[in-house]
């Protein structure tokens, strides 16, 4: 699932929490209104109740936009019908102010937001101005329960339907560092055969070079590859460059890095402690691959391999030690293949 995809969703999750809240809220005015005998308010909670039994089916049917629409309209008209009827200082208007700060969660609305807050304001200064000179409710105990009720209706919505938003936030965050893991791994791994990728390699030497007087540079190809591919196919070809890779790894322990550097070229970086021991790890490598043979369909594939040493030291540029080592493997195929040849600096 896209990133887009599950912020899309967080939203979704937000609006339905407000559904829900929003239908226990107005049933809870339901019963209050009946039993203050504020007939017309309960008929009006009733009218609403269902627009929220029809912002659920709505949900249902994932027409989300529609929802957000018809709740925030319910909202604003029944807190302009409430504060009308029973006067300003009942406070129902509070649950405009709620409208102008939900509006802006919804992302898939973009061009009408500026034009529905708009309405918002003009609204809540018309009904302010109309009723704020209405006189205060004869029942005593709607007079005083009412504004208290809607100060913390209103407040309590406002904190929950923040806290629900820093959830998904907080969610989509963490998607986001995950998402931002698996692709560093994906940069940092060769697919086929799980080894470093160039670009890491890259890392990890200069992280070397910064550590290290010196350590070598090891290219190891495989001979005749292209024959491989052509007389037992691409699986096998592949398969040929998983077994090279795994016989590296298994001798190339500890602090030396592999890599895949390219097709069917290997680049390794090894800690030795010097070219002789460089020279006998190679050798290991190569009489390894003539040791440990891969087979197919019973048969036994040629797999060997030749591989070309430079030294890399403090002052050194990388490219072209890499190079030195590639023109040592060029040397060990002219030389023909499957053997080791140690690029020799010439002292001036
Ligand atoms: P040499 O001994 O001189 O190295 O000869 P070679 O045939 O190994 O070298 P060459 O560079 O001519 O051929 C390499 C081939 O490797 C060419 C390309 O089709 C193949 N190849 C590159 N990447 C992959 C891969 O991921 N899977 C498979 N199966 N083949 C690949
Ligand atoms: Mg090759
Ligand atoms: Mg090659």
């Amino acid at each position: 699932m896209s990133g887009q995809n599950k912020e899309v969703q967080l939203y979704h999750a937000t609006i339905k929490y407000g559904v829900y809240i929003a239908f226990a809220i107005h049933m809870v005015w339901l019963v209050g209104f009946w039993r203050l005998q504020f007939e017309t308010m309960a008929a009006v909670n009733v009218i609403s109740c269902l627009v929220y039994v029809i912002a659920y089916f709505l949900m249902k049917k994932r027409k989300y936009v529609t929802c957000f629409f018809l709740v925030l309209t319910e909202v604003m008209a029944h807190a302009v019908v409430a504060t009308t009827v029973l006067g300003w200082e009942t406070g129902f208007h509070y649950y405009m102010i709620v409208t102008a700060y939900v509006l802006f969660f919804f992302p898939q609305i973009r061009g009408v937001k500026a034009t529905a807050f708009v309405i918002i304001i003009i609204l809540y200064m018309g009904v302010y101005r109309l009723t704020v000179n209405v006189p205060p409710l004869e029942n005593d105990i709607a007079a005083f329960v009412f504004p208290e009720a809607n100060m913390i209706g209103a407040l309590c919505i406002i904190a929950l339907l923040g806290s629900i938003f820093r959830n998904n936030f907080d969610q989509m965050i963490e998607n986001l560092h995950q998402m931002n893991r698996q692709l560093e791994h994906m940069a940092a791994t060769d697919a086929l055969t799980g080894l470093f990728t160039r670009r890491k390699m890259y890392e990890l030497m200069s992280e070397k070079m910064e550590k290290n007087n010196f350590f070598y540079i090891m290219m190891i190809d495989i001979d005749y590859f292209k024959s491989i591919n052509d007389q037992y196919g691409h699986a096998v070809g592949d398969a040929a460059i998983i077994h090279v890779s795994e016989v590296i790894t298994a001798n190339l322990k500890g602090k030396n890095f592999v890599s895949r550097w390219g097709g069917e070229e290997f680049l390794a970086a090894a800690e030795v402690s010097g070219v002789e021991e460089a020279e006998r790890l190679a050798e290991t490598v190569k009489e390894e691959m003539n040791i440990n043979v891969l087979h197919h369909c019973g048969e036994a594939v040629p797999v060997t391999v030749s591989i070309g040493i430079a030294k890399w030291e403090e002052g050194r540029n990388i490219e072209e030690v890499i190079n030195q080592a590639d023109r040592a493997l060029y040397n060990a195929k002219q030389k023909g293949r499957n053997r080791t040849t140690i690029h020799e600096v010439v002292e001036t």
